[in-house]
């Protein structure tokens, strides 16, 4: 079979899979069995089903530890949950948005003069305009002309003492951010303030060695019974995931993979120094930064030569990022076991390309940095070719994007990378809701599901531009905006 087939056939696989588990999570919940009655939702997802996805999930297929979440693991891992309390919507009516282009979030065709519909919090029916009937009291919404998309996902986000950013980001359709690294006190004041911010995920301040990069976003851990204790006193206070920092020792890392996995949370990292390959096999479950990848595909000896040199000043990996990336070979044997590598296990890849994208005009920015940039670009393009798993992560405040719009712009990055317009909204959807392992309950358009809705004009499978024009945002079934100015 041809490489890119095989690799479809895996990734629609292992989605099946992950599909099933999202739903008998969802059914393992007592007061999902109600809203079920309720949405007399329905027949097929009872026991029949449930046999069936416990059949599928029983196949012993070699890509079983691409999930990184053994059945067992699965069963006892709790749903993992926003820190803030979300709204719903204050009335009984329910909404009917009609005529709009659906994208669901799971990737198959995009579903032409489409009818959602949601009651309260949750969606109802999804379907052609011919086959689902509006409830009579139901508050319409001419969709005509518009595509509609689940709540954008957004892995990694920074507030950065910039208290309202949270609430623009969900102005233009994030409905739900992941801080991976920093105390919670930071967002105090976002979400004390009066406008609606996305759902919060957060994960405490990342677990870094002395000296750390950043100080005031960091936890030094020093041994085994620190880095424990510290992710069993994080994941006490409602951490959804951790993040180790690049000068966290493997042995370290793995000591936070293994507490953190006993308590149902994944764990991602900023490795730039250590191994990627290591870390993969230590079990992370993402890596967050393209420039996570540059050692593992350097020689050992020039890659030493790098290490030592952020070892010796955290800063040096601001140039010497891009000089590694100038000189990366992707056809590299190295390269290729890499890649084998995060398609076997499943990793989550995070690449943030925004943050680190240069073109020629800009400032301070020569031959080296552009030429880094692009082989960055084609890092991510052509791990996603090989059935690698990519999400997005904003990074907040970005180079090439105005304040606010950060999102947008890793979204044209990812497409300019290789993937498909339709892949890049996967990746800031559905495969993100794997990622935070909130996918029974989020990540796509479908009956039971929470109502994060954002609605754009025009055609992104078209051009990705689209999703700068944002025309309506619905966070927990309430409408945040009903007629935003795009960019
Ligand atoms: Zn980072
Ligand atoms: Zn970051």
């Amino acid at each position: 079979m041809e490489a890119g087939a095989h690799a479809n056939l895996i990734e629609s696989k292992l989605n099946k899979k992950r599909d099933c588990l999202a739903k008998r999570q969802r059914l393992n919940k007592p007061n999902d069995f109600r809203q079920r009655l309720k949405l007399k939702c329905r027949k097929p997802i009872t026991l029949p089903l449930m046999a069936a996805c416990l059949i599928a999930l029983s196949f012993a297929s070699p890509y079983e530890g691409a999930t990184q979440l053994s059945k067992r693991e699965a069963q006892q891992a709790p749903s993992i949950r926003e820190v803030n309390s979300v709204a719903r919507p204050d009335g009984h009516r329910p909404v009917a948005i009609v005529g709009a282009t659906l994208i669901d979030g799971r990737g198959g065709a995009a579903l032409p003069d489409s009818v959602v519909i949601v009651s309260g919090e949750r969606i109802v029916a999804v379907g052609r305009r011919s086959s689902v009937r509006l409830p009579t009291d139901a508050e319409v919404v001419d969709a005509k002309g518009l595509t509609l998309l689940p709540g954008l996902i957004d892995a990694h986000f920074h507030i950065d003492g910039d208290e309202s950013l949270p609430a623009v980001f969900l102005t233009h359709g994030v409905t739900s951010v992941r801080d991976p690294g920093q105390w919670s006190e930071e967002y105090e004041a976002a979400r004390k303030a009066a406008a609606p911010i996305p759902r919060l995920f957060l994960t405490g301040p990342h677990f870094d060695s002395p000296p750390p990069a950043f100080p005031q976003d960091s936890i030094i851990v020093r041994d085994a019974e620190e880095a424990r204790s510290a992710v069993k006193r994080f994941a006490d206070e409602g951490a959804s995931a951790f993040k180790v920092y690049f000068r966290l020792p493997l042995g370290l890392i793995k000591v936070v993979v293994e507490t953190a996995h006993a308590r149902g949370l994944p764990v991602t990292s900023h490795l730039e120094i250590v191994n990627a390959a290591d870390a993969i096999r230590a079990g992370v479950d993402g890596v967050e930064h393209v420039t996570s990848f540059g050692t593992a595909l350097l020689s050992w000896r020039e890659a030493e030569k790098y290490r030592q040199a952020v070892l010796a000043d955290n800063n040096a990996r601001r140039e010497g990022r891009y000089r590694v990336w100038s000189g990366v070979d992707l056809d590299s044997p190295r390269a290729r076991t890499l890649f084998d590598l995060l398609v076997e296990r499943g990793t989550f890849i995070s690449p943030t390309l925004a943050v680190f994208e240069r073109r020629a005009d800009d400032k301070q920015t020569t031959e080296m940095h552009v030429l880094g940039f692009k082989k960055m670009l084609d890092f991510v393009g052509r791990a996603r070719r090989r059935g690698a798993r990519i999400v997005v992560g904003s990074h907040s405040a970005v180079p090439h994007a105005e304040r606010g719009w950060a999102y947008q712009r890793e979204l044209e990055l990812l497409v300019e990378s290789g993937l498909t317009p339709m892949q890049a909204i996967v990746a800031g959807t559905m495969e993100n809701a794997r990622f935070f392992r909130i996918a029974e309950r989020l990540g796509s358009i479908e009956t039971g599901k929470l109502a994060d809705i954002v609605l754009v004009e025009g055609d992104p499978l078209k051009n990705i531009g689209a999703m700068r024009r944002v025309k309506r945002v619905m966070l927990n079934g309430r409408w945040i905006v009903t007629s935003a100015e795009g960019k």
